[in-house]
């Protein structure tokens, strides 16, 4: 049966069977009992499935991800610890000591300094290209070593909507795969395998959960690369640690999801706690809803903001003014998000004074949730910045960013008119 990804959002992941509970149990078990040491050892040598230890994965965990592989539309899913850590295995998945990665400079700054900083330290490189580049532009970022490409769909904070159809195309012409940072968007306004994208990541801390309660972070494989073509040995040749199996032989289209849990979840171990997987799904059954209201909210907020003379310029991918509104109805024809950035006239001393006059809208750190909230980067998270610092990393410093919430739209904009008004 081919369901509506509202319906998904719901019921994907779980079936119970008779008389066990219509809610997805949180299995609170590190570990799983067998009858005969044999049984076991089939478990460890990949020959048979089943849960033996919950850091590979478990019930829980298991159905949470087979939901959001439905509503990407994958082969599979493995959950994470956090949306970091998600990251972080997607790539060294695929890339080792001496290869490269083409990743868009638009991207979450704690992805950005994983990247630059902590995987250039373990000898994997990076060339950052910006959201202006051309497709010639981009092509020059490749090297003969490069083994993938990142961006965001959408990027958290910049709110840049990514070219993926062209990065999917150029990645597949070097023969290496496309990852996509969909937090966002999310798979109810944005699938990215269905625009070319390889392989999807998520920090589920954000609308997923949409509650602020769990972090948490997902990896899924859309099953369509092919990791034959001779640049990638760690998918065609044989895995000791494995008495020698071979993934792409073994696992077919769900190589890569496959070799990310039996390898690097075996071996690092970020999982997410059955608990927190828990909390995801709740979330997730009710995201189709939240995506619709933050989209209608945060447009309605933009347009508003738009027509105030205290405003000095509003960016919302689904504004008309937006560079980004063509390519966001190609895209997203639904919308995009709940986050919107705008900047307030009269300086820095002015956007402070705004955020001091908001009432309902809370100053919190953390964005996509339920709860309407906001921040000013520049006395906050990006503090440590001069002006002039501030400006070349495109955070000016009267620039507020606000996540809408589910909350009735016009009591959104009674408190945003209020702390505007007392300016
Ligand atoms: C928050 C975020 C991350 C990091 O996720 P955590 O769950 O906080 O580890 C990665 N990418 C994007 C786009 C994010 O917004």
């Amino acid at each position: 049966m081919d369901l509506h990804i509202n319906t998904k959002c719901v019921q994907a992941g779980y079936e119970p069977k008779n008389g066990e509970p219509r809610v997805l149990p949180i299995v609170q078990s590190t570990t799983f009992k067998y009858d005969s040491a044999e049984t076991l050892g089939r478990l460890f040598d990949l020959e048979e499935d089943g849960f033996f230890y919950t850091r590979l994965t478990n019930p829980t965990l298991s159905a949470v991800a087979a939901k959001i592989a439905a509503l990407e539309g994958g082969v599979g899913a493995m959950l994470t610890a956090s949306g970091q850590s998600a990251s972080l295995l997607s790539v060294i998945n695929i890339c080792h000591a001496g290869d490269h990665v083409v990743c868009a400079s638009a991207v979450y700054g704690g992805t950005f300094n994983l990247f630059n900083k902590s995987l250039r330290e373990m000898g994997i490189s990076f060339t950052f290209v910006t959201p202006d580049a051309s497709e010639s532009d981009i092509k020059a970022a490749f090297q003969e070593n490069t083994r993938a490409v990142f961006v965001e769909s959408v990027s958290n904070p910049s709110l840049d909507v990514a070219d993926v159809e062209l990065y999917a195309k150029l990645a597949h012409a070097h023969g290496v795969p496309l990852i996509v940072d969909n937090t966002f968007p999310t798979p109810v306004n944005f699938r990215p395998f269905e625009w070319g994208a390889d392989i999807v990541v998520h920090s589920t801390s954000k609308y997923m959960d949409g509650h602020a309660v769990a972090l948490g972070g997902v990896i899924v494989d859309s099953g369509n690369f092919d990791w034959t073509n001779g640049k990638f040995p760690a998918f065609t040749e044989p895995d000791e640690s494995y008495h020698g199996v071979v993934y792409t032989e073994k696992f077919g289209r769900a190589a890569y999801i496959t070799k990310a849990t039996t390898h690097l979840m075996r071996d690092y171990g970020p999982q997410q706690s059955p608990q927190n997987a828990f909390l995801l799904n709740l979330g997730l059954e009710t995201l189709f809803l939240r995506m619709e209201r933050h989209c209608s909210n945060a447009l309605t907020v933009a347009k508003f903001l738009e027509t105030s003379d205290k405003i000095e310029w509003v960016n919302y991918p689904g504004l008309e003014s937006s560079k980004y509104y063509e390519r966001c109805k190609k895209y997203m024809p639904n919308g995009s998000c709940g986050v919107i950035s705008f900047g307030v006239n009269g300086g820095r001393e002015n956007a402070m004074r705004f955020m001091n006059n908001l009432k309902l809208i809370k100053q919190v750190i953390h964005v996509a949730d339920a709860r309407s909230c906001a921040l000013h980067p520049a006395s906050t998270t990006h503090r440590q910045l001069n002006d002039e610092q501030l400006e070349q990393c495109g955070v000016t410093p009267n620039l507020i960013r606000m996540s809408v919430g589910i909350e009735y739209v016009d009591d959104i904009l009674a408190d945003i008119r209020q702390a505007l008004e007392a300016l």
